[in-house]
């Protein structure tokens, strides 16, 4: 018998690879994580994917292997433009033909990028979502042939979360524009909201969802109070890091580089990294970090996204996160090797203070302030958190965990919860009579040195030591005072005047005052040589309460039945502390 006479199919088109062995021959890795087989399968079939996995689980796999083995160029869309010729380097050594289009490169580069992608050679080409609205990309993309579209950092979608990006509005309309090309949506902020914002909005009708689990379990979190934060963050690299890879993240400019100033005068390898540093300085900084061993980053969350250094031994933070998204992810980049690594945040009432001025100034309307303030109050219930850590932050991501992790600090070294109640009634009369009494707001300093009976200059000035709740909190130190009315705080039962950081009343304090309602507060946990002897403070407590403070709350009660029906504001005296 003779064969048809067909000249034979080339053998590099016979059979196209499976997903295993371009991540076995291309990537060097053994077998899939999670559910990155089954993400890849969907997309190499054809179908739309919605990935929510943490920071470090293996996202950029799920579109790089699927562009490799379907026909035509994976179009990945990132906002990184910083970290796409690093990318693009690196998928070079992998021998993957990858390029990029962002406002970075000059004609020259552009053009010889779309003459490589028109005549098929580009596996990967990664694009800035502000080139995909220009109608010359779209005329492009058409004159080759797009194995896929990936939209990396999609929560970048959503107004909800805290990296929005206008331009990604508009890749909703990639469906339309090209149909029958798969989707792949990947980001590692999970929260139901932000989930439901990129399905809809990317118009992901039909894509399967994959929802990893945000569990990282080689990370150990810890929140402690902060009280001089840059010898606090300095005991931890000694003791636990020394020579270690790190972030160290900062909220300002200025703290950035004073940090990483005075850690350099420590003997720590330590460079800055921020959006006021000029590009060339921030790149080589970053190159520093990548390549080098034992670098510590010192950063605003500027820095950070996209970054994947594997053995970044900790993540520190030296001021309170905006919210709940933004710490996991900046924590997130700690152990993506899977090794034990650390999860550091020091905070303290100035934090809450400071932020809750930069919302009450912040841009936007009334329901975005209102976002802002929910995202921190969410943060500051994980910081005054009694329960295991990684219990809590799994549960705002809607995953179950039963708790009692055993590796954050809540488990290691769990807080001692007290009956706070008493406390709270005292600071919070305090500031009621300062208002009512005197017509006069000042800030947590001050009533924490009237509660504890302190004859400062400014108490005798303003002869404080007047007011009948002068002295009755000398039975605990300043500091628990000052725990004392940072969990209020977080509890909802005091508030900070923006403007001025003066303390104010809400309306859940007339609950306290009114002995409607108990405050449990925990025992901020001690660095060493916790100290147990509390029993005389509780009785001094229990006695110094009572008449006093039935009398303030019968007056506040009296006052906030007057207010309700006065008109205007009273003309209150501000001072800062
Ligand atoms: P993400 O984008 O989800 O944060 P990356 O895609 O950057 O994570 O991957 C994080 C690290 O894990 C990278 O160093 C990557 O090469 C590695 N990695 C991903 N998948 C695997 C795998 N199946 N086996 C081994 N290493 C993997
Ligand atoms: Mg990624
Ligand atoms: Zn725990």
């Amino acid at each position: 018998m003779t064969e048809p006479d067909a000249a034979p199919t080339a053998p590099a088109l016979a059979v196209a690879p499976t997903p295993l062995e371009v991540l076995r021959t291309v990537f060097g890795y053994e077998a899939f994580r999670g559910e990155q087989q089954q993400i890849i399968d969907t997309v190499v079939a054809g179908g739309d994917a919605l990935v929510l996995m943490p920071t470090g689980g293996g996202k950029s796999l799920c579109y790089q292997i699927p562009a490799l083995v379907r026909r035509g160029t994976g179009v990945v869309v990132s906002p990184l433009i910083a970290l796409m010729q690093d990318q693009v380097d690196a998928l070079e050594t992998l021998g993957v033909r990858a390029g990029f289009l962002n406002s970075t490169q000059n004609p020259d580069e552009r053009r010889e990028v779309e003459r490589a992608y028109r005549a098929g050679e580009l596996d990967l080409l990664y694009l800035a979502p502000e080139r995909l609205g220009v109608p010359s990309t779209a005329r492009l993309l058409d004159e080759g042939t797009i194995a896929l579209f990936a939209i990396d950092e999609a929560h970048c979608v959503s107004q909800w979360g805290h990296d929005f990006r206008p331009d990604y509005l508009r890749l909703g309309e990639l469906a339309e524009r090209w149909p029958g090309v798969p989707r792949i949506a990947l980001t590692a902020t999970a929260t139901r909201q932000t989930h439901e914002e990129i399905a809809t909005r990317l118009a992901l009708t039909e894509a399967r969802h994959f929802v990893a689990s945000f569990d990282r379990p080689n990370i150990t979190y810890r929140i402690v109070p902060k009280d001089n934060p840059f010898r606090q963050l300095l005991d931890l690299l000694r003791a636990e890091h020394a020579g270690d890879a790190g972030i160290v993240y900062c909220l300002s400019r200025a703290s950035v580089e004073k940090t990483a100033q005075q850690l350099v005068e420590n003997g720590v390898r330590a460079l800055p990294y921020h959006a006021g540093l000029p590009s060339d300085v921030r790149a080589a900084h970053q190159a520093t970090f990548l390549r080098e061993d034992g670098v510590v980053m010192v950063a605003t969350i500027a820095f950070g996204m996209g970054i994947d250094k594997p053995d970044v031994r900790f993540v520190a933070h030296l001021d309170l996160p905006k919210s709940v998204e933004g710490y996991y992810q900046e924590t997130g980049r700690a152990g993506r090797d899977g090794l034990p690594s650390t999860a550091w945040l020091a905070y303290g009432l100035s934090d809450v203070v400071q932020q809750r001025r930069m919302i009450a100034e912040s841009d936007g309307d009334a329901a975005h302030r209102r976002r802002l303030a929910a995202h921190l109050d969410a943060m500051l219930a994980l910081c005054e958190t009694v329960e295991c850590r990684r219990a809590q932050l799994l549960r705002y991501f809607g995953q179950d965990h039963p708790g009692g992790c055993g590796a954050c600090d809540t488990c290691q070294n769990p807080p001692q919860a007290w009956d706070g109640t008493i406390a709270a009634q005292k600071l919070l009369s305090a500031v009621y009579r300062l208002e009512r009494e005197r017509n006069q707001r000042f800030g947590v300093g001050h009533v924490v040195d009237i509660l504890r009976g302190k004859a400062t200059p400014k108490i005798t000035q303003w002869r404080h030591d007047e007011l009948t709740v002068f002295g009755v909190g000398d039975d605990l130190p300043e500091a628990q005072w000052r725990s004392v009315a940072r969990q209020l705080l977080a509890q909802g039962l005091l508030e900070v005047d923006p403007a001025h950081g003066t303390l104010l009343l809400t309306e859940a304090s007339g609950d306290v005052l009114g002995r409607r309602r108990e405050v449990p507060l925990r025992h901020d946990p001690r660095p060493q040589g916790r100290t147990t002897s509390r029993s005389g403070g509780a009785r001094a407590e229990a006695a110094a309460l009572s008449d006093g403070d039935q009398a303030v709350f019968e007056r506040l009660r009296a006052w906030r039945a007057a207010t309700a029906k006065e008109q205007g504001v009273p003309a209150y005296v501000v001072f800062h502390d």
